[in-house]
């Protein structure tokens, strides 16, 4: 902030200034922007690494910006975290994809992410539960992703929380893996159903570095606990092939599919992936 005394503009800088205003800017659009329906779902393809099959989706969360344009998540998350509109806005989320899950008439999982603040605000699988009366999504075909944050903060009402999810008999999803400070003794603890192997693993895989044995271990310590596992961003076919031969279960990633506008993902589960 600019110096009140005299002569002083030391601490003042002009692009942080920018960056403040543009989250205030962000934070107001944002309000609105859940009104006047500018947010839409893209849908990311998870596939079967040994069937080639599409065994269900990612929904991820776009904004079309009046001025703007597409404005990625990793842009409005954090706004909407930070004013609590994360809570309004993940269940218009979860809302959408469950009812996209329900209009695609097939057996096909649909992972929604939440947010550590979103999972901690009110009684979230008193949310979810209404949900998924509202849209008639059979539970066992929602996977909700989050990181292991939520495992690491306010530990027993979060183990509560975890618990009540399940109970309603969703799938529970520990994302970005291997990123976090989670111990194996969080895993024992709850009760997860997937591991998401984050992206800067499988991104190194094929190249001279220690993640493949990393990677290689999440894999076994899944088939151990009775937990799938899914990789994320996979770009490449070598990529593709390590983990096929290491056994993981499935695989997201832009050599797959990008994630998708309703239209094109409907269009991609009709022809399937050409594996
Ligand atoms: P995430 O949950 O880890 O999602 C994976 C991100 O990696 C997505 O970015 C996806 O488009 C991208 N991705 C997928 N395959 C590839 C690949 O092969 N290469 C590369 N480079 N990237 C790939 P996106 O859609 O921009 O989302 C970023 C993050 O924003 C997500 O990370 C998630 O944490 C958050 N997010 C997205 N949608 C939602 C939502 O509805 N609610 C909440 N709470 N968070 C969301
Ligand atoms: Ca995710
Ligand atoms: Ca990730
Ligand atoms: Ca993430």
């Amino acid at each position: 902030a600019k110096d009140a005394g005299g002569g002083g503009y030391a601490a003042y800088d002009p692009s942080m200034h920018d960056a403040v205003v543009r989250r205030l800017e962000l934070a107001s659009d944002l309000r609105l922007a859940l009104e006047r329906d500018e947010l839409v779902l893209h849908y990311q393809p998870k596939v079967d690494l040994r069937t080639g099959e599409i065994i269900g989706f990612e929904a991820l969360v776009r904004w079309q910006h009046p001025v703007r344009g597409m404005v990625p998540p990793l842009d409005f998350i954090g706004v909407a975290e930070a004013t609590g509109l994360i809570v309004p806005l993940g269940r218009w989320v979860l809302t959408q994809a469950c009812r996209q899950a329900v209009a695609w008439d097939r057996p096909l999982k649909m992972a929604v992410n939440l947010s550590v603040r979103q999972f901690e605000a009110g009684d979230v699988a008193e949310m979810v539960a209404s949900v998924l009366a509202e849209t008639g999504m059979p539970p066992g075909r929602l996977v909700l992703e989050m990181t292991e944050s939520v495992l690491l903060t306010d530990t027993d009402d979060n183990l509560a929380r975890i618990v009540s999810l399940k109970a309603l008999g969703v799938q529970l999803a520990m994302d970005d893996f291997g990123t976090g400070y989670s111990s194996l003794a969080y895993l024992r603890r709850f009760p997860m159903d997937v591991l998401k192997i984050d992206r800067s693993f499988v991104d190194r895989l094929g190249g001279e570095s220690e993640d493949e044995a990393l990677v290689r271990t999440i894999v076994r310590l899944g088939q151990r606990f009775g937990m799938h596992t899914v990789a994320e961003g996979i770009e490449n076919e070598t990529q593709l092939a390590i983990l096929q031969e290491m056994g993981c279960d499935y695989a997201q990633g832009y050599l797959l599919s990008r994630p998708l506008p309703e239209p094109d993902a409907t269009a991609l589960l009709d022809r399937g992936l050409p594996f």
